[in-house]
């Protein structure tokens, strides 16, 4: 690439769940705060979707159960989510985001990249992200982290470098030395399994990934590795991806009880296609596939899926697919959760975020 070079920004709201809960709750600065489901004093079921870095001491963090947080934590402040209230912080965010770059690419509730790279220089840009930064404080009272770098893979990383409220540019001559030390699982996309493998190779470093025998990891992973150890030696030019149509949004209800009861499963999955239908209609997303999720008392777990012709925007297609698919999967039985997606979403800011570019290890 010559001349100017690219610069993406990657900005992921620090525990922003809990932290909407504290702007909203000021008594709350400085407590142990849980967001998530009801612990009902050690009972309860369900988990963690979002913990204050106060609770995170303790050891809570997200999508842990609600149960052994609240053995962790029992003097923690629970809160049950919010959505609506979130999305709102989200949007007000985003829209700030808006005034900085012509294009920014949201990947979840809280977490999106900008493209910079029309200001010229990772300095210039240093003192954008500080902007920004400062601006979110001041308007919606909330903390973010931020990572600059030539990529959106690097900028990642260097968001999760320095939390909460942290800043870590990484321009492109330094990406090599910044990535060096780190573990090689702090690249989105290496999970438990392939770290593993690396680790067995003697790889533990992104610096050991960066000096390894290429032709020993192609033998072990493929081609795509190489993309992986490039990416590895600081070289990530990856950009933002605009207009895809791979995101999904879901919601899943653990029940108190198991029940089958089927006036309960059937206004739970009414009460979660009204949930989602408000969840697309603010964010201005047509769908295309519903999914419903059902898992029984014993833990077996089953979805099904149906797409639509075309994308559709309405409430009630949801509702009809979710009922027929829920009709077909139930076998009569007590149902512990029930889970229902919408995803082949299409809207005017969309994008996945999608962690698996370069290994395929499923
Ligand atoms: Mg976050």
């Amino acid at each position: 690439m010559t001349g100017t070079p690219r610069i993406i920004l990657h900005i992921d709201m620090d525990s922003f769940f809990a932290s909407v809960e504290v702007r909203e709750h000021p008594e709350l600065a400085g407590r142990p705060v849980i967001v998530g489901a009801n612990p009902q004093e050690g009972k309860g079921r369900g988990v963690v979707s979002t913990s204050s870095y106060e609770a995170r001491k303790y050891g809570v963090h997200s999508a842990m159960p609600i149960s052994r947080a609240y053995q962790l934590c029992p003097e923690g402040v629970y809160i049950p989510p919010h959505f609506p209230l979130y999305r709102q912080a989200s949007r007000a965010v985003m829209q700030i985001l808006s005034r900085y770059a012509d294009r920014v690419e949201q990947v979840s509730i809280d977490e999106a990249y900008l493209d910079l790279s029309a200001l010229g220089s990772f300095v210039i840009a240093r003192r954008v992200a500080e902007g920004i930064k400062a601006v979110i404080r001041g308007e919606e009272g909330l903390t973010c982290s931020v990572g600059v770098a030539s990529g959106r893979v690097i900028a990642k990383i260097a968001a999760g470098f320095a939390k909460p409220d942290g800043l870590t540019v990484v321009p492109p001559e330094s990406a090599a030395a910044f990535l060096s030390p780190l573990p090689v699982e702090k690249i989105p996309g290496i999970g438990k399994k392939t770290a593993r493998i690396l680790h067995g190779m003697g790889i533990f470093t992104i610096g050991d990934l960066a000096g390894a025998d290429v032709q020993k990891l192609i033998g072990r992973f493929g081609r795509s590795v190489v993309g992986l150890q490039r990416l590895a030696q600081g070289g990530d030019e990856s950009g933002l991806r605009e207009f895809q149509e791979s995101r999904s949004v879901s919601r899943e209800v653990t029940f108190d009880e198991d029940t089958n009861d089927e006036v309960t499963l059937i206004s739970t999955l009414e009460d979660l296609s009204r949930d989602l239908f408000t969840a697309i209609s603010e964010e201005k997303l047509s769908y295309r596939t519903v999914t419903v999720k059902l898992r029984y008392h014993d833990f077996f777990t089953r979805t099904k899926a149906r797409s639509t012709e075309l994308y559709r925007r309405d409430q009630r297609t949801i509702l009809s697919l979710s009922r027929e698919l829920f009709a077909e999967l139930y076998s009569g039985e007590k149902v512990r959760l029930l889970g229902l997606r919408l995803s082949s979403l299409k809207g005017d800011v969309s994008g996945q975020k999608k962690i698996d570019d370069f290994l395929d290890t499923s």
